[in-house]
Order: structure tokens, then sequence, then C-alpha cells
């Protein structure tokens, strides 16, 4: 087994620009060696839209997402261009929960710039795959908007790569 037998799921949700599912799907490749599939998009996300703040709930959705099968996918990165928020946050720019299936990874605030985005998915992953908030110089350091996210790199210190490699394993046995 190697790390070439994890299966990542890139899920567009609403109309994505592929230029984005390229650039996701290579950092993933690039920085761990896994590939990934892109898989059918899905329609817009209406049932997580909240009218009165006019944002779309990511709890709401990853609660939908989790739900779904995804018969070859080990995990899931969700990809949308909406404006998310969790009940604590103004807004947030990714969300998944630790161990969880799927992530969520939003394009809004990052003001079309698909590095960011990879980022983020990158930072989400290291959740569905249990770390959590890194103190190192480490892309699973958290940050709450794009001057934080730019000022992280775009790659795991060596610490929560171990853990992602460990994880990895152990799911493909
Ligand atoms: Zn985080
Ligand atoms: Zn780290």
């Amino acid at each position: 087994m190697s790390l070439a037998d994890f299966c990542l799921g890139i899920q567009p949700v609403g109309e994505i620009d592929p230029v984005y599912l390229k650039i996701i799907a290579g950092s993933f490749l690039g920085e761990l060696r896994i590939k990934s599939v892109i898989l059918p998009c899905l329609d817009p996300p209406e049932y997580a839209f909240d009218k009165r703040r006019i944002q779309y709930n990511a709890g709401t959705m990853i609660n939908q997402l989790e739900q779904m099968k995804f018969k070859e996918c080990n995990k899931v990165i969700a990809l949308v261009d909406a404006d998310l928020f969790i009940p604590v946050f103004s807004f947030v720019l990714g969300e998944a929960r630790i161990g969880g299936t799927s992530a969520l990874v939003s394009f809004y605030r990052l003001q079309k710039n698909p590095g960011r985005a990879a980022k983020v998915a990158l930072h989400e992953f290291g959740h569905l795959m249990n770390l959590d908030h890194c103190r190192h110089s480490c892309v699973m350091k958290f940050s709450k908007n794009i001057e934080q996210l730019d000022s992280i790199p775009a790659i795991y210190c060596n610490y929560c790569l171990d853990h992602i490699r460990y994880m990895i394993s152990a799911t493909i046995g």
C-alpha cells in the first residue's frame, strides 16, 4: 500500500472555476502525494442560506455533506463560492470537524486567488485527519482572515506532516 491508494474527492458546490480544482488537486499531490478525483458538481447550497445574516451556514452544509455517500473517496473537500459563517464568527474561510469526512473551502473572501484556496484546503484536510491547530510555521496554524492566511506557509510542519502520513496509512490499511 502507498499513499497513492488514498483517494481525496474534490466536490464543487455551485459553479467553480476549473482552475481552482486543478490547483487544489495539484497541491494535495505535491504536498502529500495523494491523488484526487473531481466529483460531479452539486447544486448551490440554498438550504444553508441564512436570511438574517445573508450568508451560508457552514455547519448546515457539513451536516449535509457528511450524510452523502462518496463511494471511492476516503475524504472529501467541498469547494463553494458562498460567504460562510459559523455562529461564533462573522465569517469563515473554511470549516471542518476533527476526524470528519467532509470539509468546506469558501472562495468568497479569497479575492480570486487559487493559491489561498489551496492553503485553506490543506488546512481543512488536516482537521479531517484529526489534526488540531498548530503553533509552528505550518499550514495548520489558525487564520481568521486573508491577512493571517497570507502569513502562514502552504506546507505542513514536520510534526503535522508525519501525523497526516500516519493517518493516511492507517486509513488505507
Ligand atoms: Zn482550523
Ligand atoms: Zn504543524
